[in-house]
């Protein structure tokens, strides 16, 4: 593939693939650094830069009691490049982490390029290349590329858009009112598969009224002008903008629902089902929506069970390359298939800027260690850049769907809380306090002592 002796390839110069490439060769390796830009744009990006930011300026809450300030935490223990250039060029932003969108690419291109281990190459990768590679070509891939990973992994398990529905902690669903249950529950002997809202007919009509009057996202050109966009995928909204009937008589049906409380089936019912293996996360079935954030925490909390609900994801519809990764990878980001090849980034199911750069620092770890001949990492799930790995490698096949850092994802804590803070606080300083043991049993070099 190239002229000059390298150990890694890196594909794809965005958030994961630069913080790869920078862990690789800081681990003394040669690395090249694919890039198609500026010879070949996609859509959402406007610069030649290195890890640019496509959209907002802000990489989420630096607080450390945030899910995204704790992975911020754990990237600077284990010295992100991009983290650091985030630090260098932040600007005034509250409790949250916002660069200057520029010098913040304008830094990590400076750096990579001048890094002496790594040789930046221009160009649109078409085939998957030989040798350890990471792969990180993010969620706007290019179609020839896309295709090639599509004849590796099967076409079944790359997806091109993604249709998320919001998710609760079950803890923060009020069983008072809402209830467990499947359809037919009461009849078939199934088990009490999901926690069902049950709604009269005047909260599901303001539900109705809500969905149809909040305030939408903006789409993107290119993803509006995509005729296959929603296609068989409706968002609640324009569902709910059918006609007042719709919902009732689609994802909300009561059909087979009978309310232990009144013996008697609801007008409507929403239903909630379980999202993580412990059982504390749960999404709202058939609402994947492109409501604005707040409106889906406004319209949502209306229906009976949620008005406290604590949201860990909003729903959202994007045009979004990602593999069906529990199905590809392991939690070492390895392709199960050929354990040279590494999979980072959006294309393995991760969301937001930050946990992208996680999991390309993951990769890259990974992939040096596994040239040098070192066991690979697999970080403890109580650390967020763990429980992120071990969610795209080992979440439900059948409904996999992008997710972001949150706390829900963390082994649960054994000891008690009181309320949502002190638990929060409680995780992240077990995440910190794993990690760094993690970091001094695994050094490079170095095995298990
Ligand atoms: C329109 C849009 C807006 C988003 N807004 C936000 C936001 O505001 N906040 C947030 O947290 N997350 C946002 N995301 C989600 C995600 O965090 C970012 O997309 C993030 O940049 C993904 O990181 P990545 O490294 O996986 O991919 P990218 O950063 O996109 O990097 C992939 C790189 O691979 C290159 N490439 C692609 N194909 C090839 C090829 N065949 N050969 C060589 N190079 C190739 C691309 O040019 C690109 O530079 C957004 C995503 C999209 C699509």
């Amino acid at each position: 593939m190239s002229e000059f002796q390298i150990d890694v390839n890196v594909v794809g110069g965005g958030l994961a693939g630069t913080e790869a490439a920078w862990q690789i060769a800081s681990r003394g390796l040669k690395v090249a650094l694919w890039e198609m830009r500026p010879l070949k744009m996609p859509p959402a990006h406007v610069s030649d830069k290195l890890a640019e930011l496509v959209c907002s300026n802000s990489l989420g809450s630096d607080l450390p009691d945030r899910a995204s300030g704790l992975l911020k935490a754990e990237l600077r223990l284990l010295d992100s490049v991009l983290l650091a250039c985030a630090d260098e060029t932040r600007v005034p932003a509250g409790g949250a982490l916002a660069v200057g969108r520029e010098q913040f690419s304008e830094m990590v291109t400076c750096r990579v390029e001048n890094h002496p281990y790594i040789t930046v190459c221009r160009q649109e990768v078409i085939e998957i290349p030989e040798g350890v590679t990471v792969i990180a070509t993010g969620p706007l891939t290019s179609p020839t590329f896309s295709d090639a990973i599509a004849v590796m992994v099967g076409a079944q398990y790359l997806y091109f858009y993604d249709a998320l529905a919001p998710i609760v902690t079950r803890e923060s669903i009020d069983m008072d009112v809402a209830f467990e249950g499947a359809r037919f529950a009461h009849r078939e002997g199934q088990s009490a598969d999901y926690i069902n809202c049950p709604l009269n007919e005047a909260q599901y009509k303001r539900l109705v009224d809500a969905l149809v009057g909040a305030e939408r996202m903006e789409l993107r050109d290119f993803e509006r002008e995509d005729p296959h966009f929603f296609e068989g995928c409706l968002p609640v909204e324009v569902l709910a903008a059918r006609g007042r009937d719709a919902l009732a008589y689609g994802p909300l049906r009561p059909i087979g629902i009978i309310d232990p409380r009144t013996g008697r089936r609801p007008y409507a019912v929403v239903q909630l089902r379980q999202d993580d293996a412990a059982g504390t996360l749960y999404n709202l079935v058939g609402f994947q929506t492109n409501l604005r954030w707040p409106e889906q925490r406004r319209v949502l909390s209306m229906i009976p069970g949620l008005e406290s609900a604590e949201f860990v994801r909003f729903g959202q519809m994007h045009r979004n390359t990602f593999l069906n990764a529990p199905e590809l990878i392991d939690s070492t980001m390895q392709y199960q298939s050929r354990g040279e090849l590494f999979f980072a980034g959006q294309l393995t199911g991760v969301e937001g800027y930050v946990g992208n750069i996680a999991t390309g620092m993951l990769a890259g770890i990974n992939a040096a260690r596994l040239v040098k001949g070192e066991s690979l990492w697999k970080l403890p799930t109580e650390t967020m850049m763990g429980a992120l790995a071990h969610y795209v490698s080992h979440a439900d096949v059948q409904r996999f769907q992008p997710m972001k850092a949150n706390f829900g994802l963390l082994s649960p804590l054994t000891q008690p809380a009181r309320g949502k803070r002190e638990r929060y606080h409680l995780y992240a300083e077990r995440a910190l306090a794993s990690l760094s043991q993690y970091i001094e049993q695994y050094r490079d070099g170095q095995e298990e002592k």
